[in-house]
């Protein structure tokens, strides 16, 4: 029986299908990045974007269509880019909430999150999808909106997800003990990193997700509801 105070959950392959993200989110936001940096090029959160992926290519000032031709590589290779997580975030933002876009999570996950929010425990993500994007994906779930059972959200914002000082600031951030808090997570560096900042770890090996034959260090789970069956709160 894992016993915690509080839930540190991943998206992708853990509350959600990775699948989602590459096949439905990636090319909605490659198609639409180019009309949606031209409609809203001087909103500030897009100037901010915009001047931080210039600094991340390295190469001096440089033309829109420049920056956008790297963000477009960016995207193909799933960089870990926080300006690109920001505009695929607000482009996504519009895709929820004209209704073309519903936020995929699994069927066994909100009435789990739901179970555990009930009994006391406090809930986090901790996704290197930007804050803005976890949000609306949570917000426009086949569930309904789940943001109210989430007490905070964290992203790369915050440090990568395989270094354990990211877990570190994200205990400092919320007030929890490292031994009072279980990280999720479908990755086994995310879960070592968070081990090594004195975490609670389990690992979900959803079969849709997992290549074959893959096994963990880490207490495993195929599903929200398996694991739920030896989480209690403390
Ligand atoms: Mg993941």
């Amino acid at each position: 029986m894992i016993v915690t105070s509080a839930i540190l959950t991943d998206i992708e392959g853990t509350t959600s299908a990775i699948s989602f993200v590459k096949d439905v989110l990636f090319p909605y936001a490659d198609e639409r990045l180019d009309a949606y940096v031209a409609a809203h090029r001087h909103d500030p959160i897009v100037v901010k974007a915009l001047s931080e992926a210039v600094v991340e290519i390295g190469e001096g000032a440089i033309g829109d269509a420049a920056i956008l031709a790297h963000l477009h590589a960016w995207i193909r290779e799933d960089r870990k880019s926080t300006p690109l997580k920001t505009l695929q975030g607000l482009i996504w933002h519009v895709g929820y909430e004209n209704g073309e876009l519903l936020g995929h999570v699994y069927p066994d996950v909100p009435p789990v999150l739901r179970a555990w929010n009930d009994a006391g425990i406090e809930l986090y993500v901790y996704s290197s999808g930007s804050i803005v994007a976890q949000k609306v994906l949570f917000a426009h779930t086949f569930a309904g909106d789940l943001r109210p059972l989430f007490t905070d959200h964290f992203d790369t914002t915050t440090g990568p997800k395989r270094e354990a000082a990211s877990y570190a600031e994200i205990l400092a951030a919320t007030g929890f003990h490292s031994s009072e808090m279980l990280f999720l997570s479908d990755t086994e560096e995310e879960l070592d990193a968070a081990r090594a900042a004195g975490l609670l770890t389990a690992r979900l090996l959803r079969p849709a997700d997992t290549p074959p034959g893959a096994t963990s260090a880490h207490p495993s789970y195929v599903d929200f509801a398996a694991l739920s069956a030896d989480v209690a709160a403390a």
